[in-house]
């Protein structure tokens, strides 16, 4: 590698690393969700759409869609009302971002262009990622979420019932493959250009619990930087209706063995968290769906 090349990734790693710090720094509590996604371009088979996606938060709330007008009414409102906390605008649900790209970039254009600081998060199960990394670098977009449930196609068949890419649909351990592919290019290239990739595992017992270590080590190695685990919480009416939310104790041990290869965000810490640059991020806040882990 020339000298060049050296310098300019491990600048890279120092600028990731200071970004990390800034937005493990902000108070997630001050964030505002921001449901512009309806529709989602697979399916999970402990998922009834009814809610915000299952993958991103088991927190069991109805929403509506907003527009991108809607959204920016919103943001306003609240930077009039509450002008003395921070907010992170995170576009998230009811289906994926990227199953509505036309409708989630509009939003993050009109939010960067109206609020040129805030800290702009994004969550997606990462199969139509790739064609946006790009703007979504030139738009400054901070975190991105992705979710990971299995990187072994025989465990992740029996999570997704089905993915559909452009007019094609794929079930089983193809879908399950294309998808860890899709997901494995989408971390690489975010790490790439600098994008924090959060990544979360739905754990789910009998099905993935045992392959925890495996998904935290892989998506590690690829360049994710923070890793979070959500207890499976079944819904009615879904093929794992029927299957038993895991133990405290369980969750605990996954998350202490997922520490070993990636660090968690701590919820906790962060509610006591401000901002330590205020200057630097657009002051906002909302108590809305404050239970999002
Ligand atoms: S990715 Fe989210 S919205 Fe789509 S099927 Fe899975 S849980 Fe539901």
């Amino acid at each position: 590698m020339s000298d060049r090349n050296a310098s300019r990734k491990k600048t890279g790693k120092v600028s990731r690393r200071n970004s990390l710090e800034k937005y493990q720094g902000l108070n997630l509590n001050n964030r505002i969700h921001i449901p512009v996604a309806l529709h989602c371009n697979m399916h999970c088979n402990f998922c009834d759409h009814k809610y915000f996606c299952v993958n991103e938060t088991q927190t069991r709330v109805a929403v509506k869609t907003l527009s991108s007008g809607d959204v920016l009414n919103h943001l306003k409102e609240l930077t009039r009302n509450v002008s003395d906390d921070i907010c992170v605008a995170d576009i998230a649900g009811p289906g994926d971002p990227f199953a509505n790209p036309t409708e989630t970039m509009e939003t993050i254009r009109l939010i960067r262009k109206q609020f040129p600081d805030i800290v702009i998060s994004l969550s997606t199960n990462g199969l139509n990622v790739m064609p946006y990394v790009d703007e979504l670098k030139r738009l400054k977009i901070s975190c991105i979420t992705i979710t990971v449930n299995a990187v072994e196609s025989t465990i992740g068949s029996k999570i997704y019932d089905w993915i559909r890419l452009g007019n094609n649909i794929y079930r089983g351990t193809k879908a399950a493959e294309l998808l860890w592919d899709f997901q494995q290019l989408a971390i690489q290239a975010l790490n790439f250009r600098e994008i924090i990739v959060r990544i979360n595992s739905l754990y789910i017992p009998g099905i993935n619990s045992s392959h925890i270590e495996e998904i935290v080590k892989s998506v590690a190695s690829l360049g994710a930087s923070v890793y979070n685990i959500t207890p499976f919480i079944p819904a009615k009416s879904t093929v794992f209706a029927d299957l038993h939310e895991p133990m405290e104790s369980e969750i605990i041990a996954a998350r202490e063995l997922s520490k070993h290869y990636l660090p968690r965000i701590d919820q906790n810490l962060l509610r006591k968290a401000r901002c330590s640059d205020k200057n630097e991020i657009k002051l906002l806040s909302s108590s809305a769906e404050t239970n999002k882990s």
